[in-house]
């Protein structure tokens, strides 16, 4: 028995280095990453230009608190709401974290308390996240909950529309539900969704700390919608592999975040600012996500062709990509797969989910399909 708690089903190997896609355990066997730390490292293993940022940063200041300017930090912010309609950052240390100050902003700011999100969004582990996060086995034992959140079913207009009151302060949702299964927001109730908030003081929270920093081929996945969010949370890819997260939001709701509202210790640190800039300014590049968008093609297009769609079903988008098996448990092949040399996720109890790095090569999407075709199609 491990010194550690048990809270993790941790697959019986351990990574010890890694370069771009490639990993390597303590055995010495090589594997194909595309669990990417779950989303995380999104330009790989010990890409030159992080581990420069890192080196370079950690030799002159590490941490200096939020009680001091940081000018990197303003930076960051400014890279971050170029090119949107958001105009300012808040940062922080994981995705949790960031939706808490969103779910905490979004009352403040309104003055009403309810806020409605989906069955099977997954938005955290902390007391509000995990209020927020729409799934019993997510909730077993921890109760009371943080109270009213209302849960509705995903992509059902309808059932939105008739929950809309007055004590709705915000509507929260993924893009792109990565947890709960790789499920996109359907055309119409984003349309409906960006109807309701347009015509109502109801902010829209969008949580891109899993579709965010162009796992979906653009910066952020609701740039692909109608939606235009008040609020933008982001961790998971935002640093690359280096803990960081953060929130965006509009000038409206500049006045809400005042002095002393919130605030964390470790949030914007220097040595996590610099890696995340030296992410951004290689994601945010329109030729880079060109290319993620024409990797996600040609991985999907691959897939399609050689799963048989009776059984299987591919959807996704970018590179955040699931192969829904039906009724099938995926646990099974997750082993089998990792035995040859694939790592993957799964996503609920029925998919499998595909997240390479965004500079994954094309040979390694093509090894990666011929791996999964020999495991799983019979
Ligand atoms: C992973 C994830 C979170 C939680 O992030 P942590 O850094 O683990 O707290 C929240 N929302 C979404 C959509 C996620 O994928």
């Amino acid at each position: 028995m491990s010194a550690l708690f048990n809270n993790y089903s941790r697959r019986p190997i351990s990574l010890i280095e890694g370069k771009g896609t490639i990993v390597k355990d303590s055995n010495g066997k090589k594997y194909l990453d595309f669990t990417s730390g779950i989303a995380v490292l999104c330009l790989g293993h010990a890409h030159p230009a992080l581990v420069k940022a890192l080196q370079e940063q950690s030799e002159k200041i590490w941490h200096t608190s939020n009680l001091y300017e940081i000018p990197t930090q303003v930076k960051l912010a400014e890279s971050l709401v170029k090119d949107n309609h958001l105009s300012h950052a808040f940062f922080c240390n994981s995705g949790a974290e960031a939706n808490e100050a969103a779910i905490k902003m979004a009352r403040k700011h309104t003055g009403k308390n309810n806020i409605i999100t989906f069955e099977n969004s997954f938005h955290g582990r902390t007391f509000g996240a995990m209020s927020a996060t729409a799934q019993e086995k997510i909730h077993s034992g921890f109760g009371p909950l943080v109270d009213k959140f209302t849960y509705l079913p995903f992509n059902d207009v309808e059932q939105l529309k008739n929950s809309i009151d007055d004590s709705v302060a915000a509507i929260m949702l993924e893009v792109v539900q990565g947890e709960g299964g790789v499920n996109s927001v359907s055309e119409e109730f984003a349309s409906a969704i960006h109807e309701i908030c347009s015509n109502s003081d109801i902010l829209l929270i969008i949580d891109e700390v899993q579709t965010g920093i162009g796992r979906t081929g653009t910066r952020f996945a609701f740039e692909q919608t109608v939606l235009k969010p008040d609020l933008v949370t982001m961790a998971k890819g935002l640093g690359g592999g280096f803990p960081i997260a953060g929130v965006l939001g509009t000038s409206e709701i500049y006045e809400t975040f005042s002095p002393g509202s919130h605030g964390t210790t470790y949030g914007g640190n220097p040595l996590g600012v610099a890696v995340s800039q030296t992410v951004i300014d290689i994601v945010f590049q329109d030729s880079f996500l060109d290319e993620v968008n024409e990797k996600s093609m040609y991985l999907v297009n691959n897939l399609k062709e050689s799963f048989p769609q009776d059984q299987f079903t591919i959807r996704g988008k970018g590179l955040l990509i699931g192969i829904d098996f039906g009724n099938e448990l995926v646990a099974p092949y997750i082993s089998i797969l990792e035995d040859k040399g694939l790592l993957v996720c799964g996503a609920g109890a029925n998919v499998l989910r595909l997240l390479p790095p965004l500079n994954v090569g094309y040979d390694e999407l093509d090894e990666a399909v011929r791996i999964l075709v020999e495991a799983i199609v019979k």
